[in-house]
């Protein structure tokens, strides 16, 4: 890690009166999730609606690996997150995350641009479930579990499958916050697709500062202010530190 950077960084964000904060993957991995989407967990949402054993077959791996999402603990990169939108001012964190972390880490403003598998959506009514609501009517033997309001069986949660476009809001949202922002932090994100992959463009447009820490290098590297290369959690808890320390100096 750039620990010059890390402290320029550190007092990039002192300066600033509305930072955004873009997460993604990389944040998961440190809280021991693996890449559960990249396993073929979501099936494409025609056969999905379509076939009855597609959606059999979608609720026994999420019964499988739902227990790792929900147990899963804040890595030292959400805690940071969450302190400093307590100490500072930080505005809004966008994830593409789905597992509900930066949530259990106790931030508040929280946009899910993927939304969350830790809830179920009826799509023939709209009625809300936990995850865990309905996975226990498969632990009850349901194959496919059913609506209680309507009966349908078409239950999922509302992350995109294959074949359907991202939740519209949070992308609304996230535009909208990001062009109000003056700093954009994005941390362990991918930024190799759209809409994303346009967030560091847009903020550079509008004079917006932007950092990237990340493992990864990316397309957006040459074009933003500063790159940290290493572990979020490292980089994220020294900023942290920095920004308090200087709290309680002066
Ligand atoms: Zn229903």
């Amino acid at each position: 890690m750039e620990m010059d950077v890390a402290g320029t960084v550190a007092e990039w964000i002192q300066q600033s009166t509305k930072i955004v904060v873009l997460t993604g993957d990389e944040l998961s991995s440190e809280s021991g999730l693996s890449d559960y989407l990249g396993l073929g967990l979501n099936p494409h949402i025609r056969d999905f609606r379509e076939n009855k054993d597609v959606r059999a077959d979608y609720w026994k791996k999420l019964k499988e690996i739902y227990p790792s999402i929900f147990n899963a603990e804040p890595s030292p990169s959400h805690l940071a997150l969450a302190e400093l939108e307590m100490i500072g001012s930080l505005d809004c964190i966008f994830t593409q995350a789905t597992d509900g972390l930066h949530h259990k880490a106790g931030s508040n403003s929280v946009i899910e641009l993927n939304s969350s598998m830790l809830w179920v959506t009826c799509t023939s009514c709209g009625k809300d479930y936990s995850t865990d609501e309905v996975l226990s009517l498969v632990e009850k033997g349901d194959e496919i579990p059913k609506c209680i309001e309507c009966g349908s069986d078409q239950l999922k949660p509302p992350v995109s499958f294959p074949g359907q476009p991202p939740p519209h809001w949070e992308t609304r949202e996230a535009w909208i916050r990001l062009h109000n922002a003056d700093l954009f932090i994005i941390v362990g994100a991918s930024l190799e697709h759209e809409p994303v992959a346009s967030f560091p463009f847009l903020a550079k447009e509008r004079d917006t500062k932007v950092v990237i820490i990340s493992e990864n290098q990316s397309p957006a590297d040459d074009f933003v202010d500063a790159v940290i290369y290493g572990k979020p959690s490292q980089v994220l808890t020294y900023i942290a530190d920095k920004i308090k320390q200087g709290i309680t100096i002066t």
